[in-house]
């Protein structure tokens, strides 16, 4: 389909195409034909097709029509029984809950329109589909188990009654389906009288009228009126183009109000704060609508430069890939919105998967997934490598669902029991069974002519044990008898002993069981050849058992994969971490310290600070020289090799040594990092001495250029420790609680003591 001015030119399009050109793209009847890879607009189901189906699948139970054909709607209404069709309703209806007694929304559909147009039915699915959950939740919750499964079983048998009746027009079964529909109503009238909460609130509700209605539009009960444009649902615009733009009309203006309101904080807040303001009081507005809607281009990114320009406050010191991994990778978790966004679309088909057998949206999603690159495969869609996909005329929420999808690869399967999984496995777009890189080349163009896309269809022609190697041939119009048997080896090479084993029992009658669990998929980030320590280690998950937080973090890493490839973990990693040690980023902000002091640990290790050697490449009038020596002025020389911290250091050693552990440069860049629980005082005291020290030289450095204050490191640092030890002191004698404060503070007496109430600073302190 092509994209002529956006959804509502499409939708007109494909409204009109449907009122004249379908009989004569249904002139050839005799099988399915003039498929092509790329697809344009093709005809699916001729109607000898309709026919033969309907001769072979008469009385049959549980049949999911879904499964053959895709344009259900349109099958069912091309089948010349149109006027009991038209009993039940003028047009397709969908409700928030497939039912039509209780709360949410009705969509109604005119009867030229079709399931092709599913732009509407997406706008409006996934738009209200978080509400929809909430009431679908609310409306099982006070359900007993007995009277949700009654409902089930009775909405099943309506379906398939309808399916049927439908299609061959017999009256026995209209007459049934009436009584049907009947029992579920009462049912579900009993269960409604006793759940006020679900019933439909007159007043607050609109109805949306899509598609074209000949005879005007239908009365609606209690006033309610009809709308053209669109509607507000749950706080969310559903509609057309316009409509829906206004969900994102003044989300830069709000965004912008909520930044400006913590602005004059800024200078006194850490990054810690900032990242605070920035992911739960600014960006986190967002969320409700980027989970069910697709933003306008650009939209995201401008809204990310106004959240680092927040954080940065000015100069951008860091890779901003690196502000968005998580702290304890030496980010700062900041929020990366598209990777939000991403995450919460695999999340979505992570519930189109795995989740409840009974999801209401599944089956509307089922027949946009269809529409991916022309496959015609739903679940199984998700068994073909993305890289493939095409999006043509895909809804921009469900283009924005493949995309997402294509950031993570399928790295492992494990082998599928399932008879009804094993058939649905692809056979093209580098899935599984996608045997075209060994296979000769016209292969898959022979594949995609005859629509054999399925194990299933190569097993139709070629048997459950895969030898028909003639038919098979004949099929894709291999003329070599040897090859096509070369052909069903490569397939038969790519199942397992087990898998044979259960096409066997497939061709001993065993039936497959469309309840049978989507197989279990292992993702990893899809990272693209691109490497460094940052991107490691790169671990598969489970689709079925992954939490968001897993999810986002993967997705900042592939979206920002290029900033963060060969890129150290820090500035330091040459000198320091030869042996592949890292930084203890957990340990950096951890209490006793400040936040402040935790941000100077994370700049240094950033190399993030202003000094000399930085300040002279931008301007020349300054010198590159350090202020206490001949150096040059580097974040090493300044934290690790300058002369005059030999002072700062000895003080440290002493320090170390009084809790019988080594200082070493390393320790005091990287920070301690500790595992064990037991030494958890010292260890944490020990992280607070290297954090003021590092503190010390900062401050000691800044009095030296200004020419005020005292420019000895070591001094600053006692002077700063005894400080916030006696304040501390005062806190824990006002509470009573001394106890306390010599557990934290007075571990081995090495930095102090407190006798009789009073408190003495030990040797280091004293100097
Ligand atoms: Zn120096």
């Amino acid at each position: 389909m092509k994209d002529k001015g956006g959804k509502t030119g499409r939708l007109e399009e494909t409204v009109a195409d449907t009122d004249t050109s379908d009989c004569e793209s249904m002139s050839d009847g005799s099988e399915l034909s003039g498929t092509t890879p790329d697809g344009q607009d093709f005809d699916l189901y001729p109607p000898g097709l309709f026919k033969k189906f309907l001769t072979q699948t008469k009385g049959m139970k549980g049949l999911d029509l879904g499964t053959y054909f895709p344009d259900r709607l349109c099958f069912i209404r091309d089948c010349g029984i149109e006027a009991d069709w038209e009993k039940e309703w003028e047009g397709q209806v969908l409700l928030s809950h497939n039912t039509t007694l209780s709360g949410g929304v009705g969509l109604l559909f005119s009867r030229g329109f079709t399931p092709s147009s599913l732009e509407v039915e997406h706008v409006w699915w996934d738009r209200g589909k978080v509400e929809m959950q909430l009431l679908c939740q609310q409306y099982t919750l006070n359900a007993t188990q007995d009277t949700r499964r009654s409902i089930k079983d009775l909405e099943m048998e309506i379906v398939e009654l309808e399916a049927i009746g439908s299609s061959t027009g017999d009256r026995g079964c209209i007459e049934t389906l009436q009584s049907k529909k009947m029992a579920l109503a009462s049912l579900l009238d009993i269960l409604f009288n006793r759940l006020s909460a679900a019933r439909v609130n007159w007043q607050k509700s609109e109805a949306l009228a899509v598609g074209r209605w000949t005879n005007g539009l239908p009365v609606l009960p209690q006033d309610l009126a009809w709308r053209r444009d669109g509607l507000k649902y749950l706080g969310v615009f559903i509609g057309d183009e316009e409509t829906e733009k206004k969900n994102w009309l003044d989300t830069l203006e709000k965004v912008d109000g909520k930044i400006q309101k913590w602005k004059w904080l800024l200078p006194r807040m850490s990054y810690r704060g900032r990242t605070l303001v920035l992911n739960n009081l600014v960006a986190s507005v967002l969320w409700h609508r980027l989970s069910c809607m697709e933003p306008p281009s650009g939209l995201l990114g401008q809204l990310q430069t106004r959240v680092l320009a927040f954080f940065w406050d000015g100069m951008l010191w860091v890779q901003q890939g690196v502000l968005y991994l998580p702290r304890e990778e030496g980010g700062q978790g900041l929020i990366h919105l598209a990777s939000r966004t991403a995450a919460f679309r695999i999340q979505f088909v992570q519930r189109f998967l795995t989740g409840p057998a009974d999801l209401m949206w599944r089956d509307v999603a089922r027949c946009v997934f269809r529409r991916v690159s022309n496959l015609w495969l739903d679940d199984a869609l998700f068994l073909t490598d993305f890289k493939f996909a095409k999006l043509n005329g895909l809804p921009p929420f469900y283009q924005s669902v493949v995309k997402a999808w294509a950031l993570f690869k399928v790295e492992k399967r494990t082998s599928s029991e399932s008879l009804y999984w094993l058939l649905r496995e692809p056979t093209v777009h580098g899935a599984r069974l996608d045997v075209s890189a060994e296979a000769p080349p016209r292969l898959t163009a022979a594949l995609w002519r005859t629509r054999t896309l399925l194990l299933q269809h190569v097993v139709a022609v070629a048997g459950p044990d895969l030898t028909g190697a003639e038919a098979v041939g004949s099929l894709l119009g291999i003329r070599s008898t040897q090859a096509a048997e070369g052909v069903l080896r490569l397939w038969r090479n790519r199942l397992s002993t087990i898998e044979r084993r259960i096409l066997e029992d497939y061709g001993q009658g065993t039936e497959p069981d469309s309840e049978d669990p989507f197989p279990e998929i292992r993702l990893v980030a899809h990272l693209r050849n691109l490497d460094g320590p940052l991107l490691r280690p790169a671990k598969t998950f489970s689709l079925v058992a992954v939490d968001k937080k897993t999810l986002y973090n993967d997705c900042v890493r592939v979206l920002n994969r290029r900033g963060l490839s060969n890129r150290n973990t820090s500035v330091w990693a040459d000198r320091l971490g030869g042996d592949g040690a890292r930084p203890c980023w957990r340990v950096l902000y951890k209490p006793p310290l400040k936040k402040r002091t935790g941000d100077l640990q994370w700049r240094i290790l950033h190399g993030a600070v202003t000094l000399n050697a930085l300040l002279s490449r931008m301007n020349a009038a300054v010198s590159d020289q350090c202020p206490f020596c001949s150096g040059r002025e580097t974040v090493f020389h300044t934290y690790s090799e300058c002369e005059r911290l030999t002072v700062l250091f000895n003080v440290m050693k002493g320090v170390f040594n009084g809790f019988k552990e080594t200082f070493s440069i390393r320790t005091f860049i990287f920070g301690a990092g500790y595992n064990s629980k037991a030494a958890c005082n010292k260890w944490q005291l020990l992280n607070f001495i290297c954090g003021e020290a590092k503190m010390a030289i900062y401050v000691s450095r800044k009095n030296k250029i200004s020419k005020t204050g005292d420019s000895e490191a070591a001094s600053v640092w006692r002077c700063n420790v005894r400080c916030r030890l006696t304040l501390e002191f005062g806190f824990y004698k006002m509470m009573n609680d001394l106890g306390k404060f010599q557990d934290i503070w007075c571990h081995k007496n090495v930095l102090c003591t407190v006798t009789e109430d009073l408190l003495h600073f030990a040797h280091p302190l004293v100097g």
